[in-house]
């Protein structure tokens, strides 16, 4: 189950992700938007890290309102406010619960994700993070808790790569048009490694 150890564990791992991967999320951000999306995504999680750290939240909800917060509050861009909002939405969703299971963590990313749309206005196809999210809730099945979480990530990477041959429809990519067409959207990539992190700290 996702209890409040496994959920740290996992913003731990991300925060340590983001910073590895920064560098490439910076070039998949130069090819289609400003480049800094991979700094927007260090700085926000090495920020929640640091706060996980000095004042320790009581639960899993409130652990993941207190990563809301700080990813908007740290974050410029659109990423901060929309991952942002998936956290404040997932943690509505985690409200009084010990751990979550299979059917919890869907609950909670099902949210998160309809917060997403709500705010950016995307749709699937568009060449944005939905892309990879979108089909990351689809595959949250069953109720072996490692194994659904494998298979989200592992829907969530086949998102990601669907939308290397996509013309992007939203955010600064979009102003490319048709030159957007040949580079995966940054923002997929990054939530391939935020549901990949979660099936690690759950393994
Ligand atoms: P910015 O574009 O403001 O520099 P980032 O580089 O941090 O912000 O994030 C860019 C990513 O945000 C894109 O790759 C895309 O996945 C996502 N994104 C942008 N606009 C939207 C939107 N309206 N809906 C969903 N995702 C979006
Ligand atoms: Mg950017
Ligand atoms: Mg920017």
């Amino acid at each position: 189950a996702i209890t409040l150890p496994v959920a740290t564990d996992w913003l731990n791992r991300l925060a340590a992700r983001y910073a590895t991967e920064r560098d490439w999320l910076v070039e998949l951000d130069s090819a289609i938007g400003d480049g800094d999306h991979g700094a927007n995504l260090a700085r926000g999680f090495a920020a929640v890290r640091d706060k996980l750290q000095a004042a320790p939240p009581a639960d899993v909800a409130a652990l993941f309102r207190l990563v809301g917060m700080t990813l908007i509050s740290t974050v410029g861009g659109a990423s901060g406010p929309l991952y942002g909002t998936l956290f404040l939405e997932a943690g509505k969703k985690a409200a009084g619960a010990a751990s979550l299971d299979v059917a919890g963590w869907r609950a909670c990313l099902e949210a998160g994700v309809a917060g997403i749309r709500a705010r950016g206005k995307a749709e699937a196809g568009e060449k944005t993070m939905l892309d990879a999210l979108l089909p990351a809730v689809a595959a949250l099945d069953g109720t072996a808790l490692p194994a659904a979480l494998l298979a989200s990530a592992a829907a969530a990477t086949h998102g990601s790569d669907a939308t290397i041959p996509l013309i992007a429809r939203k955010g600064r990519a979009s102003y490319l048009g048709e030159r957007s067409v040949g580079h995966r959207d940054p923002g997929a990539a990054s939530s391939v490694m935020l549901l990949d992190e979660l099936a690690q700290a759950a393994a």
